[in-house]
């Protein structure tokens, strides 16, 4: 039986560029779920695309969402409290398999230099939230994949990126979101292979201390 994958924030700009990749590289049904989808959102394979508006605290759509789902990925996640009702919705309806996009840092894992400049750059109201929100999925009996993504722009010639394990210091200043989209479409085409990972996703030979388009 078609897997069935589940995108929630489906409107943000990885989550788009992720939707076209896995419609072309993998075999997933997907439910596109985020606030006034219709209106944002033009499907191109309607036999294997489906639309739900809903903010990640609709209990209810999300509940319906996630009928079926084998698989979830979640776009953002700089509120913890999201993050802890989408947790809750995902014990509820039975769903284990979770992968998730945060942000290097949550670990502390930056050298010095891209370290001091991310903090300077970056709210620490919004590193704290996304700190919260990857222990509270650590935490969790959730089947998990975290990528903490270092800093992100566009290129759509590019899409080099590498894994970087949990607990090794990560230099690489920046990777773009298609690359980001093919690591997640990898995770998500050898689900097994990546389970209870915090992987940072980041671009090599990008070790400049900070990102160069700033
Ligand atoms: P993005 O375009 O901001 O996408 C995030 C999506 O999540 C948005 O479409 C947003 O919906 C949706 N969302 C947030 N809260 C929601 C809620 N309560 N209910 C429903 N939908 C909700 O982000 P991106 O560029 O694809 O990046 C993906 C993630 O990487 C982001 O979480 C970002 O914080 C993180 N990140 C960014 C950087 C960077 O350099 N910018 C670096 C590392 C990691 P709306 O469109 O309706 O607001």
């Amino acid at each position: 039986m078609t897997k069935k994958n589940l995108i929630l924030g489906a409107a943000g700009q990885i989550a788009q560029m992720l939707t076209d990749n896995l419609l072309t590289n993998s075999d997933y049904q997907l439910v596109l779920y985020g606030r006034n989808l219709s209106s944002r959102l033009t499907l191109t394979n309607s036999q294997r695309e489906t639309i739900i508006d809903g903010d990640f605290n609709d209990h209810d759509k999300l509940i319906d969402a996630l009928q079926g789902v084998d698989l979830v990925y979640l776009n953002a996640m700089s509120s913890a409290y999201d993050v802890q009702q989408i947790i809750a919705a995902l014990d509820e309806a039975q769903v284990k398999r979770f992968i998730g996009a945060t942000i290097v840092g949550v670990d502390n894992e930056f050298n010095t230099e891209l370290g001091n400049w991310t903090k300077q750059h970056l709210n620490a109201d919004y590193i704290n939230e996304e700190t919260k929100s990857a222990k509270l999925i650590e935490n969790s009996d959730l089947n998990y994949t975290l990528l903490r993504l270092t800093w992100l722009y566009n290129d759509e010639q590019n899409h080099q990126y590498h894994f970087i394990p949990r607990g090794q210091t990560v230099n690489e200043a920046q990777v773009t979101r298609q690359a980001v989209s093919d690591a997640i479409v990898e995770v998500v085409n050898h689900s097994g292979k990546y389970q209870n990972e915090s992987l940072a996703v980041v671009e090599p030979g990008t070790n400049f201390g900070k990102p160069s388009f700033y």
